[in-house]
C-alpha cells in the first residue's frame, strides 16, 4: 500500500529559467561530450583572460595548465549543478510521524555570482510532514544543498532555491524552514577585507513563518545546539 504512495520528484525543483545567470544550462543535463567541449572552450577563453591581465602563464610550469584546470573545476565541481542532474528524489508516506524533522550542519560550498569567490558555511533544514504527507531520506537534503550550491548564486537565492526544492519533495508538508550560515570570501579577500563576518539567511513557510510558533522556536533552539560554532 505504502509503495503506491512513493513519489519521485525531479524536474520541478527549479526556481530559475534555464540559461539564466545561475540557472541550469540550456539542454540540461549535458552529455559528457558536451561537457568536454565546454571545457575546451572555457580553457581557451580563460587563457585569453590571463593574457588580458598580462600574465605570462604559458612559460610558468605552475600556470601553463591553469586555464584547463580552471575550466574543469567550473564544469565538474564549482558549477556542476548547472550541467549534471541530481537523480530523482523518492519521498515516502510519513506514516503518522507528525513531529519536526531537522537536519543540521549540512556542509555548504558555493560561489557568489557577484565575484565568483567561495561561500562556505552550513545549512540547517527543518520540515513537518502533513497529514498523509511525504518524508524523504536525510541524505537527500544534502543532495539538494549540493545541487543548488554548485551553481553560483547569491546567498538569498540559494536559500530560496533549497527551500523551494524541499517544499516540493515533501509535498503536503505543514511547513519548511531553511537557514544558511555562511562566510563569503569576497568580503574577506576584496573590498572591505574583513574576516569572520558570517551571513545568516532564513526562508520559512507554513507553520514556521510566524515568530510565535513553537515549531519555529524548536528549530532555532535545535540549531543553536551543536551547530559547529555557527551561532545565530
Ligand atoms: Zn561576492
Amino acid at each position: 500500500m505504502a509503495e503506491n504512495k512513493r513519489r519521485k520528484n525531479h524536474k520541478d525543483l527549479e526556481v530559475v529559467q534555464p540559461g539564466f545567470a545561475n540557472g541550469v544550462a540550456p539542454g540540461f543535463p549535458l552529455k559528457q561530450s558536451e561537457k568536454d567541449k565546454m571545457i575546451d572552450q572555457a580553457e581557451e577563453a580563460y587563457g585569453k583572460f590571463l593574457d588580458a591581465l598580462k600574465c605570462d602563464w604559458r612559460n610558468d610550469p605552475n600556470s601553463m595548465e591553469t586555464p584547463r584546470r580552471v575550466a574543469k573545476a567550473y564544469v565538474n565541481d564549482l558549477w556542476a549543478g548547472r550541467y549534471t542532474a541530481m537523480s530523482p528524489i523518492t519521498s515516502f508516506p510519513s506514516d503518522g510521524y507528525d513531529g519536526i524533522v531537522i537536519e543540521r550542519n549540512i556542509p555548504l560550498t558555493s560561489m557568489c555570482s557577484h565575484h565568483h569567490q567561495t561561500i562556505k558555511g552550513v545549512v540547517h533544514i527543518g520540515y513537518i510532514a502533513g497529514d498523509g504527507g511525504q518524508v524523504i531520506g536525510l541524505s537527500k537534503l544534502n543532495r539538494i544543498v549540493e545541487l543548488f550550491g554548485r551553481r553560483g548564486a547569491i546567498q538569498e537565492q540559494l536559500t530560496s532555491a533549497i527551500h523551494n526544492a524541499v517544499d516540493k519533495v515533501t509535498e503536503g508538508n505543514k511547513g519548511v524552514i531553511v537557514t544558511v550560515v555562511a562566510t563569503h570570501n569576497c568580503v574577506s579577500c576584496r573590498g572591505v577585507k574583513h574576516d569572520g563576518a558570517s551571513m545568516v539567511t532564513t526562508k520559512a513557510s507554513g507553520v514556521f513563518r510566524h515568530n510565535t510558533n513553537l515549531a519555529r522556536k524548536e528549530f532555532f533552539d535545535s540549531i543553536k545546539i551543536n551547530n559547529g560554532g555557527h551561532q545565530i
